[in-house]
């Protein structure tokens, strides 16, 4: 378009074309294509703009999935650390266990197992000021001076939920 109006332009100067209509149609055309020469770069410069813009919004976007990738992966190293710990414990715990159960009377053991199981997990509860660890409930005065007077070896059970209660200093008795 640009070697179109300098083509035109030089045919101008040239003094080449003489007839006044011809002259008139030469710079009514030279004038249109500035025209256009104008509105296309108009739209050059929008779309270098539109550009700089969409340029703009993947820096910014890829520094959000920058930042994210950095707290997934502490996040993923936090997770993976505690799970280890976690590890760590169960298996200490599990070794505790064993030794104490070695420790328990076989049929103890087996009533504190199939409690535990009927029970949500939970065998034997402390008797904590009057009160049974295990449903919350307060025992019944019969129920404490039977626990009272029970030897120290006896297995005593709560009245309510039936599991084994542990007496300590903070029974309540
Ligand atoms: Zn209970």
């Amino acid at each position: 378009m640009r070697q179109r109006a300098a083509r035109d332009q030089k045919r101008l100067d040239s003094g080449a074309v003489t007839s006044p209509k011809d002259l008139e149609n030469l710079q009514r055309e030279i004038a249109s294509l500035a025209k256009r020469q104008s509105d296309l770069e108009d739209v050059v410069l929008e779309v270098m703009e539109r550009r700089e813009s969409v340029q703009e919004r993947v820096t910014e976007l890829t520094g959000r999935v920058e930042s994210l990738h950095a707290k997934i992966s502490d996040a993923t190293s936090r997770r993976d650390a505690a799970a280890e710990e976690i590890d760590a414990e169960v298996a200490t715990v599990t070794k505790e266990r064993e030794v104490i159960a070695g420790t328990i009377p076989a049929d103890l053991l087996k009533l504190y197992d199939k409690l535990r199981e009927q029970q949500g997990g939970i065998g034997a509860a402390r008797l904590y000021q009057r009160r049974c660890d295990g449903c919350r409930q307060e025992l019944a005065i019969t129920e404490l001076n039977e626990v009272r007077s029970a030897a120290p070896d006896t297995v005593v059970r709560c009245e309510n939920c039936r599991r084994i209660l542990v007496r300590t200093p903070e029974s309540g008795l």
